[in-house]
């Protein structure tokens, strides 16, 4: 190497050190943690009330069935705020724990959480860290003037979506396979190029085969059909009997289908070895090192996950490239923002999923948004597609007024 070459070599790496250290000083000025306020409140779901165990929200008419949702606002020095709702209220315990080890320190340093959260809830499932870091990437977006799309590279701007329902009521509304029948007819009017059932949680095997195999034969052939017991059916018996139907009835997928909760590996090998259908578990295991055990051991053909459950954006984009980097599909669980941007930048997915829908419930999502953003069953596109945000950071407005109006629970530090 020449002299002049080494001078030139010596200047450059001054000068990118001068500019990192002038960048990292100006983040640690600029911005710290100051506030994080962790609100759980209640809503209403018209026409809704519990399944008959209890567990499950199902079609009741004249019914306002109470829900509740976790909202996070972290504000920081520089006045930027991060805002996300869509936590897991039985988290929030774990997600109070998390925020008050961040007050003072630099909102950029996600990863450092991450690593911070998953070894400190070792113990636990870490269902409360998403909305802490999912919150973050809102405050990064903001704070750079950019979507967090953008931030992912991503250029995408619409996503293929599939109508998810309730589970099956006796109360009239999806009460027969012909509901279901007909509720999906209604869904590929409105634009759905997919569609997917989630049965009754009776254990009623013989319903779930019919309506199966009459969805197929009432939307026709073009139309991608996919089932989820939701871990539903009793016996690995009957759950090759429903897989069957769908293997006849040319599903796209069929999800957890029976009570070993969708964590059984070797439970999900017999079913994969005696069911065409591709079958997707994963939804109920927790952390990228359990999915990743999950997908190599050949239990699943698709990965699953979701930004709030799965550690955030950052835990779900590292499971979205593990899965990429096994040439396996990963879709990812539920509607929302932080779901939309995920997912725009995911090659390897298929569908959004618009989730809960029925022909006579009322929406499952609380009433947050200021803004145009909407996960209602009829604000799919003629397309069949609902658009990624291309606002700052994950691009949505919150109705706080409504939200502390609502809270039944409130947590700050500062
Ligand atoms: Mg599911």
């Amino acid at each position: 190497m020449s002299q002049l070459a080494v001078i030139y070599l010596d200047l450059y790496n001054l000068i990118f050190d001068i500019i990192s250290n002038i960048e990292e000083g100006s983040e640690s000025r600029m911005s710290k943690i100051t506030k994080i306020e962790l609100v759980e409140f209640s809503f209403t779901v018209a026409n809704s009330g519990p399944s008959e165990d209890g567990y499950d929200t199902i079609y009741t008419p004249d019914a306002d069935g109470k829900s509740s949702s976790l909202a996070v606002r972290i504000e920081t020095s520089d006045g930027i705020a991060g805002e996300y709702v869509g936590g897991v209220p039985l988290a929030v315990g774990q997600s109070a724990y998390l925020a008050k080890k961040i007050i003072g320190r630099n909102p950029f340093h996600r990863l450092d959480f991450y690593e911070e959260f998953k070894r400190g809830l070792r113990k636990y499932d870490k269902m409360g860290a998403g909305i802490i870091d999912i919150a973050l990437w809102d405050w990064a977006g903001k704070r750079l003037d950019t979507s967090v799309a953008t931030l992912l590279g991503a250029s995408r701007r619409h996503l293929p979506a599939y109508a998810s329902t309730y589970h099956g009521d006796p109360n009239g509304g999806l009460t027969t396979p012909q509901d279901y029948a007909d509720f999906a007819q209604h869904c590929v009017r409105l634009g759905y190029g997919a569609f997917k059932m989630h049965g009754w949680t009776d254990g009623n095997v013989k319903r779930e085969v019919d309506a199966i195999l009459l969805l197929r034969d009432q939307v026709g052939p073009d139309i991608q059909l996919m089932l989820d017991p939701a871990c539903q059916l009793r016996t690995l018996s009957d759950a090759l009997r429903v897989g069957k139907a769908c293997d006849e009835a040319d599903f796209l997928w069929w999800e957890d289908p029976f009570r070993d909760g969708g964590i059984s590996q070797s439970a999900q090998k017999i079913l994969r070895e005696r069911v065409r259908t591709p079958i997707l578990v994963g939804e109920h295991m927790r952390g990228l090192e359990s999915k990743a055990d999950l997908a190599v051991s050949g239990a699943s053909d698709f990965v699953r996950v979701n930004p709030n459950y799965d550690m955030g954006i950052t835990g779900a984009m590292k499971t979205a490239h593990m899965a990429e980097a096994l040439g396996m599909d990963i879709e990812v669980h539920g509607a929302g923002p932080a779901q939309r941007h995920c997912m725009a930048a995911i090659r390897n997915t298929n569908y959004y999923e618009l989730a809960l829908v029925g022909p006579k419930s009322g929406s499952s999502f609380p009433p947050i948004y200021a803004c145009d953003y909407s996960d209602a069953l009829e604000s799919v596109g003629a397309d069949g597609t609902f658009p990624v945000p291309s606002g700052v950071g994950i691009g949505v407005q919150y109705d706080w007024d409504l939200i502390r109006g609502n809270a039944t629970n409130t947590i700050v530090f500062q």
